[in-house]
Parts: structure tokens; sequence; C-alpha cells
């Protein structure tokens, strides 16, 4: 699945969780950075594949890092959703860029559960939100490296339980 047909996943997959909250309305948005001032967080983790770009080395990652940041306005009854995918670097090449993570359909769904229940707790009086850490079965290769991990060197990457 190319990168747009990516996007087109979570958003739609976000809208058909989130039409639940009207009246308010959810919005969903890539960034690049932990956005400034006074945000709810939670981090979820999920397998995912990455592709060395220089070197075409695959690997499967059993903690491909997701942050969702979020924040409602009474107000104007607007939510909003931002979100960063978090990468890894390839540890056959010298390759200093983090590889971008491809997801599974079902693990986008997953988390976006997941974040959907949590933000039900905070805003909507959810009661013990059920969170879904189940993974596609299998294992990955190798163990994860901190040092190849963007979510550990952005101090996300560390299992909440
Ligand atoms: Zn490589
Ligand atoms: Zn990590």
């Amino acid at each position: 699945m190319n990168r747009s047909g990516m996007e087109q996943m979570w958003q739609m997959e976000f809208q058909r969780l989130f039409v639940q909250y009207l009246p308010h309305l959810w919005f969903l948005s890539p960034v690049e950075e932990k956005p400034i001032g006074s945000w709810g967080a939670f981090v979820d983790s999920a397998k995912v594949r990455f592709c060395c770009e220089k070197c075409g080395h695959g690997w499967t990652s059993m903690k491909g890092r997701v942050a969702f940041w979020f924040t409602l306005n009474p107000l104007t009854c607007e939510g909003l959703v931002v979100f960063k995918l978090f990468g890894q670097q390839c540890d056959r090449c010298n390759s200093e860029r983090y590889e971008h993570a491809m997801w599974y359909p079902e693990e986008v769904i997953k988390v976006l559960a997941n974040v959907y229940n949590r933000i039900g707790q905070v805003y909507y009086g959810f009661y013990q939100p059920p969170i879904h850490r189940s993974r596609r079965p299998g294992k990955p290769r190798t163990p994860h490296n901190s040092n190849l991990c963007q979510a550990c060197k952005n101090s996300v990457c560390t299992e909440r339980r």
C-alpha cells in the first residue's frame, strides 16, 4: 500500500470510529513533533514492517510506535487528534535516516480503537477502556534495538505496564 493509501486508511478508520462522538467533530492530522501546549497523550505499539530505502533490507518490529496527542474544545465542539508514526534505522547499512513504518490495516484499526477508547475515558465518561494489546502473530527475527529506534530516541518507547 502506498503512502497516500496509508493516510486514507487512517482517516477512514478514524472517522468511522469518531463519528460516534457527534455532535463533537473530531479531526485527525499527522505531525512531525509533539505539539506545544496542554494535550492528552497516548502511546501505543504495533507489529509493523520496515524496508531500508538505501540497501533494501526489510525487517519486522513488534514495537512500531505511534504517539497520539488530543484535545477537545467544548466551545467549538471540535476535537483534534494529532499523531506521529515513529521510524527505525536500518542495522545493515550506515543509513542515518529513520525508515517509515509500513502499518498493517488491522494494526491501524487496533491502535485507533485504543485511542478512541482513551479519549472516551477522558471526555465521555468511558469506564476502564478496553485496551487491545494483541498483535499479529509471528515473531520478529531480531529483538528490538533501541539504538535504531526513533521512538526510543524521543523517549516514548517504554512499555507502560
Ligand atoms: Zn539499509
Ligand atoms: Zn524503541
